[in-house]
């Protein structure tokens, strides 16, 4: 019985490519897993949520995942452990990753995971996507920006891209070869995208591009970047006049600037990109003619789940402090015994615990959401908005529990408070968050 019950869930969980992916890990059992217990009579005890396990942490909880999504976990925390985390302080110091690691992901199986098979990608389902986005926090391992380029860039190409894109993109994009970003932000329009300057204008068949971007996201490594642009100067708002483009790191004119000083997630590279005369032939318009001044309405159809991937993020990165920070207090000691053995300190553990138990149940019943197609902009919104707010919080109180040794770089709190600041700032402002969430709430539509 439990061997069908188990070989049931791998039929409906994933696909041969994504058992594939795994089986270059090979099994390992899991440090804690508390999936299904099907005892005599057949019958399937629950899944416990986070709360209720040992730790934060452990592999086996939650009942949005299934069995399936447990191995499939096992196997990318092995490989944070063995290939990420080793490097992080070398990254740090040069502030990109090097080219290699992205190889590395991308034969392991763990690159464009929810792509479907047919355009090149893994095959899995959404909460496989969510799974590598927490596994990266749980490791503390900001810098390589892999969700960006799996669960932004490719989607963007797979949705809206003709066949010839897809075809030219996606594999190399799954293989790790081909490194995305997308530019949208300038250094004078960042929360009003309607305010870019970024300009293609047509030439015969091709388009001419001028323009910069900042801030940019794998700017430095990226072989290919979506760069927003005017089309239609005489629209009547920008937002009929913006479309997406396809651009190369060998096209000439392309040029990309200094890889910015961030004061956190040192690893990530953000660049300035620049764009001079850049002739850029008809094929690079993403989607086509059809999709021609038609950039922002995409824009905004991708961004829930986006918002929801980072509030995803956000609250993953939570747990990992809370848990680093219970680790530390019990084993420092003051006035003759534990940190932890002192009410002060274990009443603000349990407010702590409290708050992030309340994100975990929003963020999956958001996940659930996605994976059945029914996530509202307005709940991403909410999801991006508070879930970076409480890890803010988190982060400030976990610093503050580790004292002194909780500024200090060489502990991982002071990177995580570090590379926590950036998320109620980017992927949309909170500011703006609570804009759309307002809007909504006071629609006439109501
Ligand atoms: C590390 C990092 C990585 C990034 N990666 C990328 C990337 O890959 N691609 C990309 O395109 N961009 C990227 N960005 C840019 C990011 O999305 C923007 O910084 C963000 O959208 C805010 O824009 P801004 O910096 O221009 O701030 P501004 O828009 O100038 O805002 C400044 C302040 O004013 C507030 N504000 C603005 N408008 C309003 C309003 N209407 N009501 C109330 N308050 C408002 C904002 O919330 C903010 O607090 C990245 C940024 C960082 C820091």
């Amino acid at each position: 019985m439990a061997s069908s019950i188990l070989s049931m869930l791998r039929r409906k969980a994933v696909t041969s490519k994504l058992l594939r992916a795994k089986s270059l890990w090979g099994k390992q059992k899991p440090v804690r897993c508390f999936s299904s217990q099907i005892s005599e009579d057949g019958s399937v005890s629950k899944r416990p949520e986070v709360g209720q396990a040992e730790t934060l942490l452990d592999i086996g909880t939650r009942s949005i995942f299934s069995e399936e999504h447990d191995l499939f976990r096992e196997n990318v925390r092995r490989f944070f452990r063995e290939e990420v985390t080793p490097h992080q302080e070398r990254w740090e110091k040069q502030r990109y990753v090097d080219r290699e690691i992205w190889e590395k992901i991308g034969a392991a199986g763990f690159l464009g995971v929810a792509i479907p098979e047919e355009h090149g990608g893994v095959g899995g389902d959404f909460k496989t996507s969510v799974i590598v986005g927490e596994e990266q926090a749980y490791a503390n391992g900001s810098g390589t920006a892999w969700g960006l380029h799996s669960d932004i860039v490719m989607p963007y190409i797979v949705e809206y891209g003709t066949k010839e894109q897809i075809e030219k993109f996606i594999p190399a994009m799954a293989a790790g070869t081909n490194i995305g970003a997308i530019a949208m932000t300038e250094p004078d329009a960042g929360s009003d995208l309607q305010g870019i300057k970024t300009y293609a204008k047509r030439d015969g068949d091709d388009w001419i591009l001028n323009g910069s971007k900042v801030f940019i996201t794998n700017g430095y490594l990226a072989n290919t970047v979506i760069v927003v642009a005017v089309t239609q100067l005489s629209a009547k708002s920008k937002a009929h006049g913006i479309s997406l483009f396809l651009v190369e790191d060998h096209m000439p004119g392309f040029n990309k600037g200094r890889i910015l000083e961030k004061i956190g997630q040192k690893s990530t590279d953000a660049a300035e990109l620049f764009f001079e005369d850049v002739r850029l032939p008809s094929s690079a318009l993403l989607g086509g003619e059809a999709a021609l001044d038609k950039g922002f309405y995409l824009l905004m159809e991708q961004l829930p789940r986006e918002r929801l991937l980072l509030g995803a993020g956000c609250q993953a990165h939570a747990e990992y402090m809370f848990e680093i920070t219970r680790e530390y207090v019990r084993k420092r000691k003051a006035f003759g015994k534990s940190l932890s053995k002192l009410q002060t300190i274990q009443h603000r553990l349990a407010a702590m615990k409290t708050e992030i138990c309340v994100g975990r149940a929003f963020v999956d019943n958001c996940i659930e959401l996605q994976d059945e197609g029914r996530l509202d902009s307005s709940t991403g919104s909410m999801c991006k908005y508070w879930m970076s707010d409480m890890n803010n919080r988190v982060a400030s109180e976990c610093v503050q529990l580790h004292g002194g040794w909780g500024y200090m770089w060489e502990f991982p709190i002071a990177k995580a408070f570090a590379d926590s600041r950036v998320f109620p700032i980017y992927a949309g402002s909170n500011e703006i968050m609570r804009e759309l969430i307002a809007r909504d709430i006071v629609s006439d539509k109501k």
